[in-house]
């Protein structure tokens, strides 16, 4: 039997931060993970390798909006030199993790983790005593009940395509689908078909209503058809490819088929009951401690009940640490607040989002005012031959901001710049006064026009 102070489970980023917090402290820490591949989804599954297929995608899209506009040809994507380029990457993942824990004192064993009762964990032959244990153990692809579904791949399966086929499904009107879709359009043989397939009315359901249809239309520019209210019955794999059946009678043939209808907590096999933790379809539920029902047993990242994102993952990894630093050593206890966490879309244009949709606001009855554009024609997208650039501001009556929506090329530069203004409470007009002396001319320089409309007078 092992003892420590703290065992964390799953090396993710949630996993990795917290127990590099606590090491640092002078903690007893040991790791648990179960894969063979340790270093968790972001850096080897999702946002750092989908940036590599971003990049070049992105590219091509710039040339393609400039061609006749100063640029001649249109540059060819060359699916098998970026996966090279992103594995190169994701392939060193593991070993730099594992290392990394050996150099900083930090215990590692390889097994599945499962709870024998709340201070002891079984972790393939070891067992492991704590005072604290942390979950981060993640989210997997949500089992989805149609017949064939195995027959689908899922989004890291994709992001290890050697090439890509002429014809793509992707089920789900998800963040994955919409990027991913992006992805195939630019590097994939020419005259690809690709379609999102939704079941509900309308696609990326957390996100802004009027800016997803305003996205819809730019992927459909793309070569992108998405379609919503599309109940999936089954898939077969026939001779000439993937039939995805539909209620509607409606049928879909693609090469390939695409899992991107969204993730869930991955606990399975834990035995959250016999350390008496509560969870639920979302997750392990928290407080804002980040301590679960069992309060010396704590949950961040995508396994707990909170928003699924790496950065979110973080801090929450920071929070827990923090609260039981505080507990051991008398520190400053912390609270996660996810008043302004901003969504990106990486897809072509980007679309950005911080705080509330209007949706968000009517069906919380709050008042609001709006400042909305679309098609803009400001220099800046002269400039670039987009045509699809948009934005929604939304502000409470007494000029708070409450929601940001970017549809634009570096979304994510100017969404951050609202979600500071939410997080240090500023008003529309503090915001004005505080970018008037941007960078001139840029894409934050405009950010002016976006909050004229809903300036004090
Ligand atoms: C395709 C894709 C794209 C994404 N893009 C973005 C993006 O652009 N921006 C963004 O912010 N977020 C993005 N995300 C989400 C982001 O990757 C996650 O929020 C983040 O990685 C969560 O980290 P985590 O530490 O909670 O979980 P993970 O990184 O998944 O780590 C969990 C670890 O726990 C291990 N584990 C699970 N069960 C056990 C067990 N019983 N015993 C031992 N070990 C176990 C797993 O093997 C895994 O290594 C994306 C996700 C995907 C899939």
């Amino acid at each position: 039997m092992e003892e420590y102070h703290v065992v964390v489970i799953g090396s993710g980023t949630a996993g990795q931060t917290a127990a590099y917090d606590l090491n640092e402290k002078g903690l007893r820490v040991a790791v648990v993970e179960r894969s063979d591949h340790p270093g968790g989804t972001c850096s080897q599954y999702g946002c750092q390798p989908k940036k590599w297929f971003y990049e070049a995608t992105e590219t091509i899209f710039r040339c393609r909006h400039l061609e006749g506009k100063g640029i001649a040809g249109i540059p060819r994507g060359v699916w098998p030199e970026v996966l090279r380029e992103k594995s190169r990457f994701t392939s060193a993942v593991p070993q730099r993790t594992v290392e990394g824990f050996q150099k900083a004192g930090i215990a590692f064993f390889r097994g599945e983790a499962r709870f024998k009762d709340s201070e002891t964990l079984q972790a393939g032959d070891t067992t492991l005593k704590a005072s604290f244990f942390l979950v981060a153990t993640g989210a997997r692809p949500m089992p989805l009940p149609f017949e064939g579904a195995e027959h689908m791949i899922t989004s890291s399966d994709f992001l290890e395509l050697e090439n890509l086929p002429p014809r793509m499904i992707f089920v789900g009107g998800g963040f994955i689908s919409f990027e991913f879709a992006h992805f195939a359009a630019r590097l994939g043989p020419p005259q690809m078909q690709i379609h999102i397939l939704e079941a509900a009315e309308r696609p990326l359901g957390p996100f802004d209503e009027e800016m997803v249809q305003l996205l819809v239309e730019a992927s459909r520019d793309e070569g992108i058809e998405v379609l919503s209210n599309v109940k999936i019955t089954s898939l077969e794999r026939k001779s000439s490819g993937i039939v995805v059946s539909t209620a509607s009678g409606e049928n879909f043939e693609g090469d390939l088929v695409v899992h991107g209808a969204g993730r869930v907590p991955d606990l399975d096999g834990l035995n959250l009951e016999a350390a008496g933790v509560n969870h639920s379809r979302r997750g392990i539920e928290v407080d804002a401690s980040m301590r679960t029902s069992n309060e010396r047993i704590f949950a961040l990242g995508d396994c707990a009940a909170t928003i699924q994102l790496a950065r979110v993952a973080d801090e929450e990894g920071h929070t827990a640490a923090a609260n039981i630093l505080a507990e051991l050593r008398g520190g400053r206890p912390a609270a996660m607040d996810y008043g302004a966490v901003p969504s990106m879309l990486f897809t072509c244009p980007q679309y950005g989002m911080v705080g509330k949709t209007e949706e968000n606001l009517r069906e919380e009855g709050m008042p609001y005012r709006k400042s909305f554009g679309k098609n803009l024609s400001w220099p800046t997208y002269q400039r670039l031959g987009m045509k699809h650039a948009a934005y929604k501001i939304l502000a409470a009556e007494d000029g708070k901001v409450l929601g940001a929506h970017i549809l634009s090329d570096n979304g994510c530069g100017l969404v951050t710049t609202f979600k500071l203004a939410m997080h240090q409470k500023m008003t529309v007009d503090e915001l004005y006064r505080a970018c008037i002396m941007t960078p001139y001319p840029s894409r934050e320089s405009d950010i002016i026009y976006m909050l004229k409309p809903l300036l004090s007078g």
